[in-house]
């Protein structure tokens, strides 16, 4: 089985308390604070190897780890251990990247508007490659590497009309999205960078069609679409376009209710759409996100309030929420949780999991059945390693959490929790309302 098929991380391990990475979690919530985002490290390092070991096959294939999914220094340095490069959508990305000293050749810029400052923050960091999302930007990115006296490689970002089966909000694919050329106006965008855009070398071509994807046969339409693409580009422009980069996407089990494939069965459909051409593309670059961090990681709370509606459902509420993880309000994601404190106790109640901000929407998770909990108790929410973190903010004007790394029964600080005057350290009060 693969990790991303599996709802807790590897090392996931029932005692007394709950272990992962042989830490007990209810010692890592009690010397760190929560809420607290624990990530696994072997079942990180676990699923990048099965990405490499399921395309050992196929030699030009380039791993890019979508740093979206959650993009810390400390992450990043294990990503590039592991011999993954990184997709890139930010300023914030790339400085993050470049200052954890990684090799620039080996990253990605994509988005569907890059401003000015990220891209020259982008060409100054000799960032390997650009993904081009629109018209505008192609004249703006040949401009601005024509300053710098530098040509640049793009890949085309095309949008190929494909349409999986996945929240609207994570869906890339389809013709009417906001990213990417339609297929209608590659022509017309690779004659402007071949003949016009002296500063941009083609490379390719680029395309993501979703995200948390179960679908196998979107990977091999999408495949398809683009090895057509690219043999009639090269055809008719009498051009060598020799990358493609097919996005990221492969889905993750978050409750019982999600049957992801395995890493193995997308390389093998990838691959099996390659070869019925028996074309040659010498590089694929494949840029997952979720699935890479996501089982590896897990967020603890403490148990505080409750309340019983009359004749209604039970709310257990915790220390965090929305804030912390979007995902439940944003795209009614479920989640899987266990009562860390005590994962052997009899599940016999069923509740629903409120987090502690301001809005009836900030739940976490709708019904559950758990050991009957109170103050005090820990809950573990698993599978929260992508778009958690990533997607935090400080909401009702709370700390966000720290993150810690464990392994070997040892863990590490990667991320600091926020401190009431980080929250305040940004804030400026004009001299004339000082004066009282
Ligand atoms: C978000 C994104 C990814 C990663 O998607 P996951 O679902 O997290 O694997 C890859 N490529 C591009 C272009 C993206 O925008």
């Amino acid at each position: 089985m693969s990790i991303n098929q599996s709802i807790k991380p590897a090392t996931a391990e029932v005692k007394e308390h709950l272990m992962i990475g042989g830490c007990d979690t209810v010692e890592l919530a009690k010397k760190y604070g929560t809420p607290l985002y624990v990530i696994d490290e072997a079942t990180l390092r676990g699923i990048c190897r099965e990405y490499k070991a399921a395309f050992k096959d196929y030699k030009n294939i380039r791993m890019m780890y979508a740093s979206k999914a959650l993009c810390t220094s400390a992450i990043v340095r294990i990503l590039d251990e592991e011999g993954f490069g990184f997709d890139t959508v930010s300023a914030g990305e790339i400085y993050t990247v470049f200052k954890a000293g990684i090799n620039m050749s080996h990253v990605l810029f994509n988005g569907n508007n890059k401003s000015v400052s990220e891209i020259n923050l982008a060409l100054d960091c000799r960032v390997g490659r650009f993904s081009v999302d629109n018209f505008y930007e192609a004249e703006l990115l040949n401009r601005l590497a024509g300053e710098k006296g530098v040509k640049i490689d793009v890949l085309l970002r095309i949008t190929p009309g494909i349409e999986c089966h996945t929240h609207d909000y994570i869906q890339t694919g389809q013709v009417d999205s906001k990213f990417g050329f339609d297929l209608s106006q590659v022509d017309e965008i690779v004659t402007l960078i071949t003949q016009n855009y002296k500063s941009l070398n083609l490379k390719g071509l680029h395309a993501h069609i979703g995200s948390q994807i179960f679908e196998l046969k979107s990977y091999y339409d999408e495949v398809d679409i683009l090895v057509k693409e690219i043999a009639r580009i090269n055809n008719k422009f009498a051009l060598k376009l020799d990358e493609m980069n097919i996005g990221g996407g492969l889905g993750v089990k978050y409750t019982d209710n999600d049957t992801p494939p395995s890493v193995t069965e997308l390389a093998e459909s990838i691959t099996e759409a390659m070869h019925k051409y028996g074309v040659d593309i010498p590089t694929i670059y494949i840029e997952p996100g979720r699935s890479i961090v996501s089982t590896s990681g897990v967020t603890l709370y403490t148990v505080g309030s409750s309340k019983q509606v009359p004749n209604g459902r039970k709310y257990v509420a915790v220390d965090g929420g929305m804030a912390d993880n979007p995902r439940p309000s944003m795209y009614q994601a479920e989640y899987f949780a266990e009562a860390a404190n005590k994962p052997l106790a009899e599940k016999k109640e069923t509740v629903t999991i409120a987090g502690r901000y301001c809005e009836s929407g900030d739940i976490l998770i709708n019904e559950i059945t758990l050991p009957e909990l109170e103050a005090g108790d820990i809950l573990c929410v698993y599978n929260t390693g992508a778009y958690n973190y990533s997607m935090a903010s400080n909401y009702n004007r709370v700390e966000k959490p720290a993150m810690v790394l464990v392994n070997n029964s040892h863990s590490d600080i990667i991320v600091y929790r926020e401190t009431l005057d980080d929250l305040i350290s940004h804030d400026n009060i004009p001299d004339r309302l000082s004066k009282k």
